[in-house]
């Protein structure tokens, strides 16, 4: 007798998380980090990161034209929260993105899963922006763009993307005192 045994194999990926500022605001930290230990995943960066206008428009520029973009932008720079800061991570593993984007939840706060982090924590604000919390990559090209952005090589700890040698000439930078 033929038994069939298929195994399924998800491609090792990695995936941007960003824990918003609404997100930090509410002391969600924690909670976001404890559900997606659930995963297995490992964590191969994090910065806590001061979003600049340029770096929001650039993150988000699929979404140029949008009658939300505007606010969109101020609220992932902080502008309605009082956090002028986001955390970025990186999660590695198999079957990443998806396990990730489970937990994270639908766009929409209201038709996301109410166990998810989107469903239990967002909300939509009256000119019908969503403040749902947390951003998670939704596919492998996307990911790569956005890690890309967020992360120079030296800050992730994985060997995920293609590198090359380059040179920093006449660069500032502050050192400690
Ligand atoms: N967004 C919104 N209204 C919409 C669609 C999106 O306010 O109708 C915001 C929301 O904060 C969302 C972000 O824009 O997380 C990026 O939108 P996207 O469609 O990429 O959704 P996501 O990938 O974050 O689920
Ligand atoms: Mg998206």
């Amino acid at each position: 007798m033929w038994v069939e045994l298929w195994v399924c194999v998800m491609a090792v990926e990695q995936t941007l998380v960003l824990i918003k500022p609404d997100g930090l605001k509410k002391s969600l930290t924690g909670n976001i980090l404890t559900r997606l230990s659930e995963t297995r995943l490992e964590i191969a960066a994090a910065r806590i990161v001061r979003v600049t206008r340029e770096l929001a428009e650039e993150h988000y520029t699929f979404l140029k034209g949008k009658p939300f973009f505007e606010e969109l932008i101020g609220y992932i720079m902080g502008e309605f929260h009082e956090r002028r800061k986001v955390m970025a991570l990186v999660y590695h593993g198999e079957g990443a993105i998806q396990k990730v984007r489970e937990i994270c939840g639908a766009t929409n706060p209201e038709e996301a899963d109410s166990v998810s982090i989107r469903g239990a924590y967002g909300r939509i604000t009256t000119s019908g922006v969503y403040e749902n919390v947390m951003h998670a990559s939704a596919n492998p090209e996307e990911a790569e763009r956005e890690i890309k952005l967020w992360f120079t090589p030296d800050e992730i700890v994985y060997h995920i993307y293609p590198v090359k040698d380059g040179e920093l000439k006449n660069v500032k930078t502050r050192l400690w005192a």
